[in-house]
C-alpha cells in the first residue's frame, strides 16, 4: 500500500524521478541525490513501510530480497570485491529522514570505521 505523502512511494510510482540501477518484482534500487560516497544506492520495498522493523513484522521475506537486491546492487556497481557498507537507519537517533525503510548501499572509497568510539 503506498502512502500519499511518502517521497519513495513517490518515486516507486514515478511521480518524482530518480536513476534506478536495479527492479525487481517487489525492491527498487536508485541512486541517493546526496551520495556519500562514490557509490551510494538505496534499496527499498516498493511497499510502503515506515522502518526495518515494520517491514519484518509485516513481511520477513521482502526483508531478504532487499539483502539480496543490495548484493546484486553492490556487484552490478563493482564494489563486492574491495567491500561496501549496507545500512538501515531507523528512528531519531539513527537520522531516519525518510520513513519509507531503506538500505543504503555505499562503497567505492574506503568508508572508515563504522562509527567513531563510544566514550560513555
Ligand atoms: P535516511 O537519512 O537514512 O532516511 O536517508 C534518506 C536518504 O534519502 C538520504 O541519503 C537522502 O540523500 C536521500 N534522498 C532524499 N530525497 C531523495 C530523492 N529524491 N532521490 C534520491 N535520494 C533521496
Amino acid at each position: 500500500m503506498a502512502a500519499d505523502d511518502c517521497l519513495f512511494c513517490r518515486i516507486v510510482s514515478g511521480q518524482i524521478p530518480a536513476t534506478v540501477v536495479h527492479e525487481t518484482e517487489r525492491t527498487l534500487a536508485f541512486r541517493d541525490i546526496a551520495p556519500k560516497a562514490p557509490v551510494h544506492v538505496l534499496v527499498i520495498p516498493k511497499q510502503h513501510e515506515p522502518t526495518l522493523a515494520a517491514l519484518a513484522a509485516a513481511d520477513s521475506a521482502l526483508v531478504g530480497e532487499l539483502a539480496s537486491t543490495a548484493a546484486v546492487v553492490a556487484a552490478a556497481e563493482g564494489v563486492d570485491t574491495d567491500g561496501y557498507r549496507v545500512l538501515f537507519n531507523t528512528g531519531p537517533d539513527a537520522g531516519q529522514d525518510v520513513f519509507h525503510v531503506h538500505a543504503h548501499v555505499l562503497g567505492g572509497r574506503p568508508l572508515g570505521p563504522m562509527l567513531s568510539a563510544f566514550t560513555g
